[in-house]
C-alpha cells in the first residue's frame, strides 16, 4: 500500500516523490537524519531527536529548514495520514540542490536544504519476540569516520557490519576501536558486571544516543548504578549482562558475542527490567 511522504513541505504518496540528482545527499551523502519511534500512535522522545538534528546541521554549518513546530507538526500528520500505531517516522535533512556537482559546500545562507519524512508501520515494536530471545553479534573493526557524533547517512560501513554479522549467523556487529567496544552498526552498547550498567562515555567517538540519554536517566531513578566508561570485548564477554539501545530496538538484550554466552546466554534481568520502565516511561510521556 502507498504511504503519504512529505518532501520540502508538501505531503504526496511516495510514487510521487522526487529529489534532483544533484542533491549533495545523494551525491556526497552530504546530509543528517532522525528516526523517531512510534508508540501508540504517539512519538517518543521527539525534542530529543529534534535537539539532535539542530546540533547535527550545525556542526555541518548547514542551515535548520524547518522550525520545532513545523517539524512536530509534519512528523504527528504523518503518523494519522499513515494510520500508525507502532513503528517510527524517519527524517533526513541534505545540503539540497545548489546547482553543479561540486566538492565546495554552497554558501549555507543562499542554499535551502532538501527535507524529506516517511513511515514505516511496525506493529508488535515493543512486545518484540527478539527481546525475549536476544541478540547475537560479533565484532568487528570500527572503520568509520571520527565524528560518530553527527548523524550523518554515511552508513555504509554499519550496512556492512551488519551484513558480516548476517552472514556470520548472527543479528549485529559491535565497532571494536583501539582494543575497546565504540557502539552496534546503529545502536548503543552496555554491559552489566556485578549489578553494574557499564556504557561508553560520550565523545566524537559515538552517537549521542537519544535512547541511551532516556535509559541512563531511568537507571538512576531506580538505583542502579551506572558507569560510563569504554569496555574492551573480552570484558564484555566476561560481563553478567550486555544489551544496546535505540530508537526502534528501546533496550535489546545481547544474549552472544562472538560466539562466547554472555552470562547465562539468555536475556539478563537489568536489560528487562530497563526495556519495561523505558516502554512504560516512553509511553507516557509520547506526545
Ligand atoms: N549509535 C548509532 C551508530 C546509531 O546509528 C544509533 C541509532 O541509529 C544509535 C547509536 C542509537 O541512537 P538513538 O537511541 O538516538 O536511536
Amino acid at each position: 500500500m502507498s504511504r503519504t511522504v512529505y518532501v520540502n513541505g508538501e505531503y504526496m504518496p511516495e510514487e510521487d516523490a522526487r529529489i534532483s540528482i544533484f542533491d549533495r545527499g545523494f551525491l556526497m551523502a552530504d546530509g543528517v537524519y532522525e528516526v523517531t519511534s512510534v508508540l501508540g500512535g504517539k512519538l517518543v522522545d521527539f525534542d530529543g531527536h529534534a535537539a539532535r538534528l539542530s546540533r547535527s546541521l550545525a556542526e555541518l554549518d548547514m542551515k535548520q529548514p524547518i522550525s520545532h513546530e513545523e517539524l512536530l507538526a509534519a512528523h504527528r500528520e504523518l503518523v494519522t495520514r499513515n494510520g500508525i500505531d507502532e513503528g517510527l517516522v524517519y527524517l533526513q535533512v541534505t545540503r539540497g540542490n545548489p546547482g553543479d556537482r561540486d566538492f565546495a559546500f554552497p554558501d549555507p545562507d543562499e542554499t535551502t536544504g532538501t527535507v524529506v519524512m516517511f513511515t514505516q508501520s511496525k506493529p508488535g515494536l515493543a512486545k518484540s519476540p527478539a527481546a525475549k530471545i536476544g541478540l547475537k553479534v560479533i565484532s568487528i573493526p570500527d572503520l568509520r569516520w571520527h565524528r560518530r557524533d553527527i548523524k550523518t547517512v554515511q552508513l555504509l560501513y554499519p550496512s556492512m557490519g551488519k551484513m558480516a554479522a548476517l552472514a556470520a549467523g548472527a543479528d549485529d556487529a559491535w565497532f571494536i576501536e583501539d582494543g575497546k567496544v565504540t557502539e552496534g552498526t546503529s545502536n548503543n552498547a552496555y554491559i552489566v558486571k556485578d549489578g553494574k550498567i557499564i556504557t561508553r562515555e560520550l565523545s566524537h567517538d559515538i552517537l549521542h544516543g537519544i535512547t541511551r540519554a532516556a535509559v541512563l536517566r531511568f537507571a538512576a531513578e531506580a538505583q542502579m548504578v551506572v558507569e560510563e566508561r569504554s569496555f574492551t570485548l573480552a570484558e564484555a564477554q566476561a560481563a553478567d549482562e550486555a544489551f544496546v539501545t535505540s530508537a526502534t530496538a528501546f533496550v535489546m538484550p545481547v544474549v552472544e558475542i562472538d560466539g562466547a554466552p554472555i552470562g547465562a546466554g539468555a536475556p539478563g534481568p537489568m536489560a528487562a527490567r530497563l526495556r519495561e520502565i523505558y516502554i512504560e516511561e516512553s509511553l507516557k510521556a509520547a506526545i
